[in-house]
């Protein structure tokens, strides 16, 4: 058999059978030069695999980023979860707190009840004085006062319109790129 067959069975990746193997072994046992093709081949074959795992593909990276992100945004939400639930807790334990240290529920419940009298007649009391302010101005200032506001309100629903609309295009645009992404 020729030097040549011999070189390709080494180069070759298909596997040999049993007489073929026999062959080779006994060819390698008697050439130098196939017996260095061989090492030389296995070594190459060796550090493309090494690279190989060195270097994983793009697609692994960018599955391991989206990977990763996900992670970070669960952590956000399990972190916010934590910051409400705490708050919820401390507020609760404040709330329970107050309770006994004031004496007792009833006494809890009647504060709340004053308080709560307390703040509605402050606005109640603020309202009236409000109205009296208002009557104590002389009639056309009042009237100009009307219109001018009237024209503010006029202008902030023309501009959330108008920022509406914005938003409402923006998305449209959004979707047909999304669209021509998936193309
Ligand atoms: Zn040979």
């Amino acid at each position: 058999m020729s030097h040549k067959q011999y070189k390709y069975w080494i180069l070759d990746d298909s596997p040999l059978n049993a007489e073929e193997k026999r062959l080779l072994q006994a060819h390698l046992a008697a050439c130098g030069d196939c017996r260095k093709l061989k090492k030389g081949w296995e070594k190459s074959l060796h550090a493309i695999r090494a690279t190989e795992r060195k270097n994983p593909t793009p697609d692994f990276s960018v599955r391991w980023q989206a990977k990763l992100q996900q992670e970070k945004k669960r952590n956000r939400i399990v972190r916010q979860r934590v910051i409400i639930f705490s708050s919820l807790l401390l507020i609760g334990l404040a709330l329970i707190a107050y309770v006994i240290l004031s004496g007792s529920l009833t006494a809890f419940l009647a504060h709340m009840i004053t308080s709560s009298t307390q703040i509605l007649l402050f606005l109640t009391k603020g309202f009236s004085e409000l109205a009296s302010l208002i009557n104590g101005v002389p009639s056309i200032v009042r009237w100009a006062l009307g219109v001018f506001f009237i024209g503010v309100a006029n202008m902030f629903v023309i501009l959330l319109s108008y920022l509406v609309w914005k938003a409402r295009k923006n998305h449209k645009e959004w979707q047909r790129a999304g669209v021509y992404a998936e193309e």
